[in-house]
């Protein structure tokens, strides 16, 4: 058993000794993993992180190891995990009389997460939202992800359903990702619902990150407004925050600055997405509510095939990557959608 303290410690002083014992220790040691944000408060080095989502219902998870066996070479940090609420859709059951189905599309977020740490012997990062969840239900994911020691986690209020025009939760269930915070705070405490109480921590417990927009939060009335909010997801425990993908790097470090003055002192990792289809050009900023750079606008619209954008995209990233490295940022964090074959390039470009 190897005790926290010294095990970030061993990763500090000597990086390559611990990426080999990472990667290659027999899973019979129990090793307690040093938490992401203790990993991301202390290192001194820019680090490299992905996201991966679960696979479509019916799909197996064959795809996401294909792309976390593209990246491992590039070491990762960490790597997070999606969770994506049901929504309602209607299915024809005979031909012409449609039924309304309540269906989760992308199901599974707990078993990924576990089945990567299994692997690949590294952090895993599940994400746990509002959006669809009861309380309830959210204890109950809290005490599997207990039961496998998936302590890290990203605490998200999660999107709205495709049917509302705003953001409505489940009976039961929490308006604002800083009210997940409180429940995972409490199961840190050893609080269940109702004034039960479990003893599943022994040794650790609920680490988490929560998310930030340097371009602000599409439903908040000001910047100003979205880092207060900010600011009580740190305060309730949060201990590092990831951004929304970001293309302009004026616009994050302002957003760093800002968060500064308002007293947000953890780490802030920025997202990254290589942009690689005509349809991003469209597409992420409809969907993410964020602005290319005139720089990369103008370059864009100078391709006219899916290839001229990828190169693009990768130039561009790992322009952006060199001077976040420069600027000392914690982790470059990148949204794979699809995209591991850019990412690979980008992290040759900038690791050599
Ligand atoms: P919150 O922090 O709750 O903020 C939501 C809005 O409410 C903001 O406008 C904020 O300013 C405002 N607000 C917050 N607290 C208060 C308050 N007390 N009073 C008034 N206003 C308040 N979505 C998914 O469904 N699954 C995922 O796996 C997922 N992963 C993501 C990962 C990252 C890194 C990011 C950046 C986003 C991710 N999302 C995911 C999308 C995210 O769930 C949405 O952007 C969602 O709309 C907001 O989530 P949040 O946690 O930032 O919400």
């Amino acid at each position: 058993m190897y005790n926290r303290h010294y095990f970030h410690t061993f990763a500090q002083v000597s990086p390559i000794l611990f990426t080999f014992f990472r990667n290659f220790a027999p899973k019979y040691i129990n090793i307690i993993m040093v938490s992401v944000s203790n990993l991301l408060a202390n290192t001194d080095k820019t680090l490299f992180s992905f996201e991966v989502l679960p696979p479509l219902r019916g799909k197996s998870i064959d795809q996401i190891y294909q792309t976390i066996d593209r990246l491992m070479p590039f070491n990762p940090a960490f790597i997070e995990v999606t969770t994506h609420r049901s929504d309602f859709t209607y299915r024809e059951v005979e031909p012409g009389r449609y039924q309304r189905v309540e269906e989760r599309l992308r199901p599974g977020t707990v078993a990924v997460a576990y089945a990567i740490k299994q692997k690949y012997n590294l952090p895993v990062v599940p994400h746990i939202i509002c959006s669809g969840y009861s309380r309830q239900e959210t204890e109950y994911e809290l005490i599997d992800l207990a039961f496998l020691d998936l302590l890290d986690l990203l605490v998200l209020r999660g999107d709205k359903s495709k049917q509302d025009s705003r953001f409505i939760p489940k009976d039961g269930g929490y308006r604002y990702a800083s009210e997940l915070c409180g429940q995972v705070n409490e199961f840190n405490e050893g609080k269940l619902l109702y004034g039960d109480r479990h003893d599943m921590l022994p040794q650790r417990c609920f680490s988490y990150g929560v998310a930030g927009y340097p371009e602000k939060h599409d439903e908040a009335m000001s910047l100003k407004a979205d880092i207060e909010a900010l600011k009580q997801k740190v305060d309730m425990g949060a201990g590092y925050i990831v951004t929304q993908m970001v293309f302009d790097n004026e616009k994050f470090f302002r957003f760093i600055d800002r968060c500064r003055a308002a007293g947000i002192n953890v780490p802030i990792i920025p997202g990254l997405k290589p942009l690689s289809t005509l349809n991003h050009c469209t597409m992420l900023p409809r969907t993410f509510h964020i602005d290319f750079p005139d720089q990369l606008v103008k370059q864009l619209q100078n391709c006219t095939s899916n290839d001229d954008v990828r190169k693009v995209g990768i130039e561009w990233a790992s322009r952006q990557c060199e001077e976040l490295i420069s600027a000392g940022v914690p982790s470059l964090h990148f949204y794979t959608m699809n995209a591991a074959p850019s990412i690979e390039a980008i992290m040759k470009n900038v690791r050599g």
